[in-house]
């Protein structure tokens, strides 16, 4: 037996036993009399002395090791006469009377500390090292109690866990497909699924009425902070079920997470928005929530007074800094230099000061009034001591960018708490999205999504109005889900196909088996898919 014991394990209770720990040399401290050397495992470090009096073989062994040897030892368990109250193990040592080199280390590259000395490319080659550190170790544990509480929760609502295939036909998600030649069919190549979409609504057709999986997806896109080439999502997908449905469950699915890993709980219905309204509030359809700075439309207010830049902007919107109105010219420029960065894409910024003793001060003094400038304050909600923080331009752009300027203040403010949540849906997503390069719509969300009823009859007069009945849940401002009721009728598939540009050869050729396997009785459904590696980062 090469342990009796973790070295996370011992206490005051084990006095006096005799125990067998293995694990990583972390640290060897020789005070002369005394060596003290700190054995690691993945449950925690327990602390071995090898005292004067200890047996020669001790004596000399300890002496050959170094960082990270792999060493078995055995000895007494003794109360510590220094206890460390910061490790679990800290009122206890192992006074030793074997010790066993299992094998030798090279000087490891950085350190295995919690805070290593290591860059991240470092970290990143030897990722076997790295592994071995407190922060890295406990992102893959939660990741674990994650998967397993998601399967709890899913098995407990009726869900069946069931696994599809990897080497498949293209998929439908919008992105690139990664493809994988075949040896048997040479030039023929297999794609690698971007999500099981069709898969899991083929399912749906077999009657399999409650299905998950927490499954690999590849989508072939360029590196962002939160997008990579593979990643994880918890896919599921239900029949018989209508939008109210699919929310209630999985709703249940992220309160029995934040409370069974977080210990939060959440005794209201999460919060629903419009994605007409996220944007209009937001300028985003993923807002993070966790503090106001909402947008105020000046479009109309400010128009006509000389000042071009409001007079020939489609959309002028506000945002109101709480207690920010003693800002420097430097923050001022600062900001500025911030809302003209390509990524955010404003050509300037506009600040009205309201200043504590009421007067007003802005960078648009020439063109408007004190009074004006104290009437925007009061439509906006302004009050002394705040700053009004001003873009204008073309709406879709200018809406992005005063996104990012309410994300840099509230940072800035430190309004953005990590241990601080605000789940939400944002809900009645547009079916279509229309793109000027090459003049057509494409799928906002992927070509199943079904329109909401009530709005299939403008798919012909006006796609662009039409809602889908698709929905995402947001949480700080991250996209961790989405999904949708889908499409179940194929004259309704067909015309989505059609405003889609599809020929009826190539839906049928990228498409039909779908097509082909609703002919036979597809119930109505719809699912959502969860991205596993977003919810694991926004819980570590
Ligand atoms: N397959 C979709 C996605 O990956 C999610 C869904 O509609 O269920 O975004």
């Amino acid at each position: 037996m090469y342990r009796t014991h973790t070295c996370g394990e011992l206490r005051l209770q084990h006095l006096g036993q005799t125990v067998t720990l293995a694990g990583w040399v972390q640290k060897v401290r020789n005070l002369g009399a005394m060596t003290f050397v700190d054995l690691r495992d993945r449950y925690g470090i327990t602390q071995l002395v090898v005292e004067e009096h200890s047996p020669e073989q001790i004596r000399n062994a300890v002496a050959h090791i170094g960082r990270e040897y792999v060493i078995q030892a055995t000895g007494t368990v003794i109360e510590r006469a220094s206890k460390n109250p910061k490790m679990e193990t800290g009122d206890i040592e192992v006074a030793l009377s074997e010790l066993r080199i299992l094998n030798t280390s090279e000087v490891p590259p950085f350190t295995i500390e919690d805070k290593s000395d290591g860059g991240d490319d470092l970290r990143m080659k030897y990722r076997y090292l790295d592994l071995r550190r407190n922060p890295v170790k406990n992102a893959l544990i939660l990741r674990h109690t994650m998967a397993q509480r998601v399967r709890e929760y899913m098995d407990r609502e009726g869900f069946l866990e069931i696994e599809t295939p990897y080497l498949i036909k293209s998929t439908p998600e919008g992105a690139r497909d990664f493809v994988v030649p075949s040896r048997m069919n040479p030039g023929e190549f297999y794609a690698l699924p971007q999500s099981p979409q069709t898969f899991k609504q083929l399912l749906m057709v077999s009657g399999f009425d409650k299905y998950f999986q927490i499954v690999r997806c590849f989508r072939d896109e360029d590196l962002r902070a939160d997008r990579q080439p593979e990643f994880t999502q918890i896919d599921c997908e239900m029949s018989f079920v209508e939008r109210e449905d699919i929310l209630r469950t999985f709703e249940g699915l992220a309160k029995h997470l934040f409370r069974t890993i977080l210990g939060v709980e959440f005794p209201e219905a999460f919060p629903r928005i419009t994605w007409h309204e996220a944007m209009a509030r937001y300028g985003s359809d993923k807002p993070d929530t966790r503090f106001g700075m909402e947008f105020q439309d000046l479009t109309q207010t400010v128009k006509g007074s000389g000042f071009v830049v409001f007079d020939s902007a489609e959309y002028v919107g506000a945002i109101v800094a709480p207690g920010c109105a003693g800002y420097t010219r430097k923050q001022l420029d600062e900001l500025t230099e911030f809302v003209k960065r390509p990524q955010v894409g404003a050509k300037g910024l506009v600040y009205v000061r309201f200043e504590a003793d009421g007067n007003v001060k802005s960078s648009v003094d020439k063109f408007f009034s004190p009074d004006q400038l104290k009437a925007w304050g009061s439509q906006c909600g302004a009050n002394p001591g705040d700053l009004m923080l001003i873009i204008a331009g073309e709406r879709k752009r200018s809406l992005t960018a005063l996104c990012e300027l309410r994300l840099e203040m509230g940072s800035r403010l430190g309004l953005r708490d990590k241990t601080k949540f605000a789940p939400m849906w944002v809900v009645d997503f547009p079916l279509l999205e229309w793109d000027d390069e090459t003049q057509r719509f494409y799928a906002m969300h992927h070509p199943f999504t079904s329109p909401k009823p009530e709005d299939v009859a403008l798919m012909d007069s006006d796609p662009g109005r039409v809602r889908a009945d698709a929905y995402d849940f947001v949480v700080n401002g991250v996209e961790v889900g989405g999904g949708s009721i889908r499409i179940h009728d194929s004259q309704l598939q067909h015309k989505m196909f059609e405003v889609l540009g599809f020929t009826p050869e190539n839906a049928e050729k990228q498409f039909g088996f779908l097509m082909n396997a609703f002919k036979y009785g597809a119930p109505p459904h719809g699912g959502i898919a969860f991205g596993f590696d977003r919810w694991c980062s926004l819980f570590g």
